[in-house]
């Protein structure tokens, strides 16, 4: 079956035709600035020419319905007709405790998905919209909503809880969700596939460094806690945003700068993160690892506190889980930043981890990354969450 994912963001859709039947990425793609000036659409088919071009897309129907006629066009689309899609899988960011695992859409699920607005107002209204969009353009055909929260719904109450009066739980249910679970189910379950070992009886670290970033544990198949919160905001440092603070600096902030309570929420996502701690050099670790090579203080500083904060997380979930059998370094820095790496694992010698050189200087495979006789494994294992969509969707179908 070919499966069409969809990614929403507020003026992006990114998406993804896959054929199920082989797992093969037919065609995938990007509409930037929906809604605004100088739209782009960007079109990749496998094999094929990448072509991007200047569009007005008023608002998400019409980038979907460009998206659509792209994919069936006669010179460079991938299908004959739409009839061949048979399913939409959507990316949706926010399940709250409603959702637990994926689902097919319905409009149930729509009116459940709405009510986690308030707790992702920047993110779920924008995949409500793209779903929207979708079911008029193809009502007839099914679809799925795979939610980043999902995964993350098996960890015990003593890690999703905060140290806040339980009242606010009770009526505003805040607590740790944790986001990326789409990326953390996927590269956890394949690193048990690649060692040969059953999910069920390992213990696994899943550290996610993308622009955004987390880290999970996952033991015995399931999420028992993990660093992003309420928000994505919380845990790790990221490109722009701070992760864990002291909380008492929102108010010290605001009367240094004069700021109300929104401008510090937008220096904590948007200008901190190793963005601010390099003093705006780069959030982009690319700029970074040049930086640090060539021994820029501000780059140095930056990806310093990145990496230490990284072997923080990876000790607290060692104790979480009384021990750890295999470390994954996933997401855009995870599996191409090897100094990254380099310096998460020089914090990790009472683990026994014994990094290969060799190994870690490659790049964009499943690999171990550790000696033979390292005493726990460290693994890069590129992350696929189209495909782990595509796949919760055809599960959802033909269970
Ligand atoms: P997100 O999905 O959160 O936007 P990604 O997982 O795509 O992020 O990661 C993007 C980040 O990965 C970039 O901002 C950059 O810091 C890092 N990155 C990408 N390619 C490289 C590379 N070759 N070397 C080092 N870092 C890289």
């Amino acid at each position: 079956m070919k499966v069409l994912v969809i990614n929403c963001g507020s003026s992006t859709l990114k998406f993804q035709l896959i054929d199920s039947d082989d797992e093969r990425c037919l065609a995938k793609g990007l509409c930037e600035r929906i809604g605004m000036e100088g739209a782009m659409l960007t079109y990749a088919p496998a094999g094929g020419e990448k072509e991007k071009k200047e569009t007005p897309m008023p608002d998400h129907t019409e980038a979907i319905r460009l998206v659509l006629e792209i994919l069936v066009n006669p010179a460079t689309g991938v299908v004959k007709s739409l009839d061949e899609i048979g399913a939409v899988g959507h990316r949706v960011v926010h399940g709250g405790e409603e959702f637990a695992g994926s689902v097919l859409i319905d409009d149930r699920v729509l009116n459940a998905v709405k009510a986690c607005n308030d707790l992702a107002p920047l993110h779920n209204p924008a995949n409500l919209i793209g779903i929207d969009a979708c079911r008029k353009l193809m009502p007839d055909t099914p679809m799925a909503a795979v939610f980043d929260t999902a995964f993350h719904q098996t960890m015990p109450e003593e890690a999703y809880l905060y140290g806040l009066p339980y009242d606010y739980y009770r009526r505003y249910k805040i607590r740790r969700y944790g986001f990326h679970g789409t990326s953390h189910s996927y590269v956890s379950a394949k690193a048990a596939q690649l060692l040969g070992k059953p999910y069920e009886d390992l213990k696994i670290i899943v550290c996610h460094l993308g622009n955004g970033a987390s880290v999970s544990a996952v033991k015995d198949g399931k999420c028992v806690d993990t660093s992003m919160g309420l928000t994505p905001l919380e845990g790790l440092i990221m490109g722009t945003r701070s992760g864990d603070i002291d909380p008492a600096i929102l108010e010290f902030i605001a009367h240094k700068e004069n700021l109300g309570l929104e401008e510090v929420m937008t220096v904590l996502n948007k200008k901190s993160g190793v963005l601010g701690l390099s003093d705006n050099l780069s959030s982009d670790f690319r700029d970074l690892e040049e930086g640090y090579r060539k021994g820029d203080e501000n780059a140095i500083r930056a990806v310093r506190a990145f990496c230490y904060r990284v072997a923080k997380y990876i000790g607290a979930y060692t104790a979480a889980m009384n021990g750890v059998d295999v470390i994954c370094f996933t997401a855009g820095v995870g599996e191409n930043a090897a100094l990254v790496r380099t310096l998460v694992c020089g914090y990790l010698g009472y683990l026994g981890v014994k990094l290969d050189q060799e190994a870690n200087s490659k790049r964009g495979e499943d690999l171990v990354i550790t000696t033979p006789d390292s005493a726990t494994k460290v693994m890069v294992i590129p992350t696929n969450e189209e495909l782990a969509i595509a796949r919760e969707t055809v599960r959802l179908l033909h269970p």
